[in-house]
């Protein structure tokens, strides 16, 4: 799921400067209306990003160890913490700062030393922009129905991990999944009882993946797919199995399935070590076959 900060939430604001004074007339400027956290480092800053991502880096230029520029660029060059927007607060007023800071991926400049009023103002505009972004990508790449990610971010992980498995030439498993006699549960139960249902089978599907770089993303309908990076399929296979019996642990009645009395999925598992002359399409493909195979040996099961 992509995440999104609650309108309401109070911003959350990283002030980075080797001087703790400079600190400390930040946070008495912004203590009103943001939570203020503090870096006195380069290196702290971009620990800290990484692991609570605030809505905002205010970054000074001039430190020891790596300056507020390269800051700024590791920053915008790791995914994890490039949407983040930094503002530098900075007493190097040159054009030339300026365009170089704006080259490295800063959205503002504030001059030291800071006027209170200036500072609450452009935090407040940013930390408003930064939310309207990340609403526009929650919007853009989650599934409106189940909130697992939607087809659009799937294809967009799945050219990242197949060029990144096959650069560290590791497997990369992928899981389709289809529920069982859908069309029937919909004609019994109703459609609302049908979205229900597709709620809840995302949930206990996503309660089963463990690792960050795993993903579970509804494909189309009533099918989903699970994305493993550095998984050999006899991994996907287990886990195929796993996301078989959480749904299965639902106990939702089916009167109508040739399967079992309860909704159950079938399941389609290919895992390869991405070759220069293959394309991830091959991997969607085999799949997909082996989801049909399911299907045609009986459903709720895993073949692959
Ligand atoms: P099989 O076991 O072979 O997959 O049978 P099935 O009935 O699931 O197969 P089919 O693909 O014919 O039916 C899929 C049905 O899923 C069609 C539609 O009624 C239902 N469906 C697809 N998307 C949605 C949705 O967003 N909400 C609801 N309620 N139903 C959906
Ligand atoms: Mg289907
Ligand atoms: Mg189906």
């Amino acid at each position: 799921m992509i995440p999104v900060q609650p309108a309401h939430e109070r911003p959350r604001i990283l002030v980075v400067d080797d001087q703790p004074a400079n600190i400390q007339t930040l946070h008495q400027v912004l203590k009103g209306e943001c939570d203020v956290s503090m870096a006195t480092s380069g290196e702290q800053a971009i620990a800290y990003c990484q692991r609570r991502a605030p809505d905002l880096v205010l970054l000074d230029i001039v430190m020891p160890g790596i300056d507020g520029f390269e800051v700024c660029r590791r920053l915008k060059a790791d995914p994890a913490t490039r949407d983040i927007p930094v503002i530098f607060v900075t007493s190097r007023d040159s054009a030339e700062d300026e365009a170089r800071g704006l080259d490295v991926g800063a959205v503002d400049f504030i001059a030291k030393p800071v006027s209170a009023p200036v500072v609450r103002a452009r935090v407040r505009t940013h930390v408003a922009l930064k939310r309207q972004a990340d609403l526009l990508r929650s919007l853009a790449f989650n599934d409106g129905l189940t909130g697992v990610a939607n087809r659009r971010w799937f294809d967009e992980r799945l050219q990242v991990e197949w060029l990144r498995c096959r650069r560290n030439r590791q497997p990369l498993a992928l899981i389709m999944i289809d529920l069982d006699q859908f069309k029937p549960y919909n004609d019994h139960y109703g459609h609302q009882a049908g979205d229900d249902c597709l709620r809840a089978v995302a949930a206990a599907m996503k309660s089963r993946l463990g690792r960050p770089g795993d993903l579970l993303a509804r494909y189309g309908g009533e099918e989903f797919v699970c994305l493993l990076p550095e998984t050999p399929l006899d991994g996907a296979r287990q886990k195929a199995d796993d996301l078989g019996e959480a749904v299965e642990a639902l106990g939702m009645a089916h009167a109508h399935s040739s399967a079992a009395d309860h909704v159950t999925i079938s399941r389609g598992v290919a895992a390869l070590v991405p070759g220069a002359e293959q394309s991830a399409a091959e991997l969607v493909q085999r799949a997909d076959e082996m989801l049909y195979e399911a299907k045609r040996s009986g459903r709720n099961r895993t073949c692959g």
